[in-house]
């Protein structure tokens, strides 16, 4: 065995890094086969070279993870995540000492109180089933019972005051999904052969999406079930091309903090590390110095929104795509919201001559693209489509068990039996309202909101309490109060009076704010819209002034914001709200 030179610089700035790290586990590797193949006695050596092999590993895992931490989030970063990570373990503890935690308990016990009568509506000429009725009902009692359980208070959608929710709405198009609906309500995507029609629609759903999206001729997809199924099968179509193809065991995603929930639940599920980055103070678009200080190599996914669910923001995905070919990393796009809006930005003119920016598939780093058809597409709710570059990514979503004793099996998405009467209505409703009518929606509805944010800016009373979130060019729009007047005016307070008035604005935090997210149900009522805005905004300056800025419903849910998290109080809250769901 000739001696080996054994070379380690350590690194002169931070930049270098990542490539003493490199260096560094090569070096290990030579230590270790000196010493092996030095050894004596081979018995000896092998128990010292596995013991070794093991502290060696474990020392330079943890270093790998410290550093690159520190390298990622910068020192001033990594304290402050160090410093969450102990106090969300303290704070608990602290919290459940007797006497806090009898005081705790009173407290969520009464916001408890208040989201079950929020959401248990019930009425005493409902029939009432804690389990099967003996006698089954005849079909003119159920009917008649659908009846008055849809006529239960409820937040009204027809009158286009609820954000998102009812994205069309039109009469004849419900009738003609309820007919797709009813004609192929037995049918199965589980089995083509026995539905031959609804394999063919299915294909094609993908296959016009596709071509919205501008995907090359190798691009593929399948249909699910919704917004996050797609971001779910993404999430896991990258790990398992991350360990199969790059022998990566600790899979990381980095993504904005802007990303939908349905990223985290990705992570959450599939035993991923996320990274979420800070988005630029200005334009609201996730900051690309700090994706790119993230990136190592256990990353196995990038994302960014077009737009995002929160501020109706794109992100620089054409920036996003530059470092997802640098270091040949899967780059997810989440246009779920954007659907059949952005995809029709550039076509409908709705910005004149404005150069807009690229965010699908002509952009060589975009390897997948979600979409929801149940969204701006108008399709029956429960579809969405999950679209790849090429089948090779796509086959890692897939589910194969080749020995089963039940037979051969393969499922593409994450369910089984599929409901195929709801991917039929999606059919339908595509091929009925094709790209003229898709482009004048898009024309309408951005218009609408374009007009809003005008609004915000020019109005008076607007313009001098709020301001808006980022240069959206969607359908969303979301503001908050500037922050010289975060004392004359709450901004929960100003959504708890929109919804007194009907109008229902989603609520946002980190900043707080709010957003309005438009379809063609609003578009007739915008005036409507920007009056009730303008007056309300008035009343929520006086009850301002008058209580403080933490009073309200509202307020109350977020207004301690930071605490409450810490202490995993908001978390109780949230699952004392899912209770309420099943409560009969
Ligand atoms: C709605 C939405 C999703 C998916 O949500 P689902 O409720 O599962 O359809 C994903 N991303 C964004 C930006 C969304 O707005």
């Amino acid at each position: 065995m000739p001696p080996v030179e054994v070379v380690f610089s350590w690194p002169n700035s931070i930049d270098e890094i990542p490539q003493a790290l490199w260096t560094l586990r090569h070096q290990i590797k030579l230590y270790v086969l000196i010493k092996y193949f030095s050894a004596n006695d081979k018995v000896w050596g092998s128990f010292f070279l596995v013991r070794d092999l093991f502290i060696i590993y474990f020392i330079y895992s943890k270093l790998f993870e410290i550093l690159t931490t520190i390298w990622g989030y910068g020192l001033f970063g990594s304290i402050n995540k160090l410093y969450r990570s102990i106090s969300s373990y303290i704070s608990p503890k602290i919290l459940s000492l007797p006497f806090i935690k009898s005081k705790i308990a009173k407290e969520l016990n009464n916001t408890i109180t208040k989201i079950e009568k929020e959401i248990i509506k019930n009425s005493d000429d409902l029939k009432q089933f804690k389990e099967l009725p003996t006698n089954g009902l005849s079909a003119d009692v159920v009917e008649s019972e659908l009846i008055k359980l849809q006529n239960l208070k409820h937040s009204d959608w027809n009158n286009g005051r609820v954000s998102g929710a009812v994205y069309h709405g039109g009469n004849e198009l419900l009738k003609l999904q309820s007919e797709a609906y009813n004609q192929y309500s037995v049918a199965n995507q589980l089995h083509p052969d026995v539905f031959p029609g609804v394999r063919k629609m299915e294909a094609e759903v993908v296959a016009m999406v596709l071509d919205i999206f501008n995907a090359p001729k190798t691009g593929c997809g399948s249909t699910t079930s919704g917004g996050t199924e797609s971001l779910l099968l993404t999430g896991l179509a990258a790990r398992e091309f991350g360990r199969r193809v790059k022998g990566i065991t600790k899979p990381e995603v980095i993504a904005p903090i802007t990303i939908h929930a349905g990223i985290e639940k990705a992570c959450y599920y599939f035993g991923m590390k996320l990274h979420k980055v800070n988005v630029d103070p200005k334009t609201y678009k996730v900051d690309i110095k700090k994706v790119k200080r993230l990136i190592n190599s256990n990353t196995v996914l990038l994302c960014g929104s077009a737009p995002n669910y929160p501020h109706g923001i794109i992100d620089d995905i054409e920036e996003l795509s530059k470092l997802a070919v640098k270091y040949n990393i899967p780059l997810h796009v989440d246009a779920c919201l954007g659907s059949f809006i952005v995809s029709f930005l550039e076509s409908s003119k709705v910005h004149g001559d404005r150069k807009l920016p690229l965010f699908d598939f002509r952009l060589p780093g975009v390897t997948s693209i979600s979409c929801d058809t149940h969204k701006y597409g108008f399709a029956p709710k429960g579809s969405s489509i999950i679209m790849y570059r090429s089948p090779e990514l796509r086959k890692y979503q897939y589910y194969i068990s080749s020995d089963w004793t039940g037979g051969m099996y393969g499922s593409p998405t994450l369910a089984g039996s599929r409901p195929g009467a709801l991917m039929v209505g999606c059919w339908a409703t595509l091929v009925n309202i094709g790209k003229d009518g898709y482009r004048e929606s898009c024309y309408s509805i951005v218009s609408a909101t374009m007009q809003l944010k005008k609004e915000i800016e020019k109005n008076p009373i607007l313009s001098k309490y709020l301001e808006v979130i980022g240069d959206p060019l969607g359908s969303v729009i979301a503001f908050k109060v500037k922050s010289s007047q975060q004392k004359n005016l709450s901004i929960y307070e100003l959504s708890d009076l929109l919804s007194k008035k009907g109008w229902h604005f989603a609520t946002l935090q980190n900043p707080a704010a709010l957003h309005f997210a438009l379809t063609r149900l609003t578009v007739p009522v915008l005036d409507e819209l920007i009056a009730d805005l303008v007056s309300s905004t008035e009343e929520a300056i006086e009850l301002t002034h008058k209580h403080g800025s933490k009073t309200g419903d509202t307020a109350a849910m977020y207004g301690i914001a930071g605490s409450i998290h810490t202490a995993g109080i908001a978390d109780r809250v949230i699952v004392a709200f899912l209770d309420t769901l099943y409560k009969t």
